[in-house]
């Protein structure tokens, strides 16, 4: 098998061709088709993940065909299509497990972070983390992708956002853009703050039904009921709370922020909200597939060839992109 691996933080990728692995008891082997580049892979390249192990094979917005099945596997069957996302595995045992809470579990295995991830032409996945995306629904691969973790990220987002009508949007990549059309599919008014002069991000946000877009240091044009981060800023959080009305929340939906600056209580006070959202669980996952199936949501690509895996994730790190990016092996 092909793969791009990353032997230590602020290393470029390799490409390596080795003997694909062997699914273990439980196990599946798939044939990767499309793997999405995340910002997450950047904190991982940057050494900014305590969870990381390397060297490691980054990815975990991954679609592929099961093509191999470990001992004890039914389902997912060999040539089905299903989704890798960054919760390979939780351990079932532990407090937050056993409360239904397997996103917070204490000891992981993340796909792509310390676990091999999908930047290569074959992974292994434990068969009960894989998310089923059948090909009648999902027919491009790599379309699907960005789902797996830049959609379900800001599905949960916007769930810990609790009832709302009035929602901004902080940083208008990967997650916003997918999330805006569910959002709007719900009805919800929507506000995209973008770095200030990005007219392009502007518009790619009015034109998917953005009710206003302007710089994150503009007041919107009403106050909102909830308030969601997805870009690694931490001045953004004391932004974002100006903007929330009492009693309304602000969520960061990112892994990894740069320090959050002090700001007076009184723009907490109120009882506002400010909270993260921590990896996802498979009840998670199945929700937001089937409601960005019902949303009929467009995902925006830009197709890599595996091997230009550097490239792709330059391209995130300037900003270069709109929509996301994916390696198609
Ligand atoms: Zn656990
Ligand atoms: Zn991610």
């Amino acid at each position: 098998m092909k793969a791009m691996r990353l032997s230590a933080p602020g290393h470029a990728l390799v490409e390596v061709d080795e003997p694909a692995p062997l699914p273990g008891p439980g196990q599946v082997r798939i044939e990767v088709r499309a793997c999405g580049v995340c910002r997450t892979d950047l904190h991982l390249l940057d050494g900014e993940l305590p969870q990381a192990r390397y060297p490691v094979v980054p990815g975990h917005e991954v679609v592929g065909i099961v093509d191999a099945a470990g001992p004890g596997v039914s389902s997912p069957a060999v040539g089905e299509q299903v989704g890798v996302p960054w919760l390979g595995r939780s351990c079932g045992h532990c407090h937050y497990c056993l409360q239904g809470r397997e996103n917070l579990c204490d000891t992981p295995v993340l796909t792509g972070c310390n676990r091999d991830g999908g930047y290569a032409s074959h992974v292994v996945a434990d068969a009960a983390f894989c998310l089923p995306l059948p090909e009648e629904d999902y027919p491009d691969a790599a379309e699907a992708a960005p789902l797996l973790c830049a959609g379900l990220i800001g599905g949960r987002a916007l769930s810990l956002a609790g009832e709302c009508e009035r929602i901004g949007l902080y940083g208008f990549g990967a997650a916003a853009h997918l999330l805006i059309q569910v959002a709007t599919f719900q009805g919800k008014d929507v506000c995209a703050f973008t770095r200030e002069g990005d007219q392009a991000a502007q518009q790619f946000a009015m034109s998917l039904g953005a009710v206003w877009a302007g710089s994150s240091l503009s007041p919107p044009p009403f106050p909102l009921d909830a308030a969601l981060i997805f870009a690694p800023a931490g001045e953004l959080v004391p932004l974002a709370l100006r903007t929330v009305r009492k009693g309304g929340s602000v969520v960061c939906g990112g892994i990894h922020m740069s320090d959050i600056p002090s700001f007076p209580y009184a723009w907490l006070w109120e009882e506002r909200r400010l909270l993260s959202v921590a990896n996802l669980t498979r009840d998670d996952g199945r929700a937001f597939l089937a409601l960005a199936a019902r949303a009929k949501v467009k995902v925006h690509v830009r197709r890599y060839a595996l091997n230009d895996a550097n490239k792709a994730l330059e391209d995130l790190r300037r900003g270069h992109l709109q929509g996301a990016a994916v390696l198609v092996p």
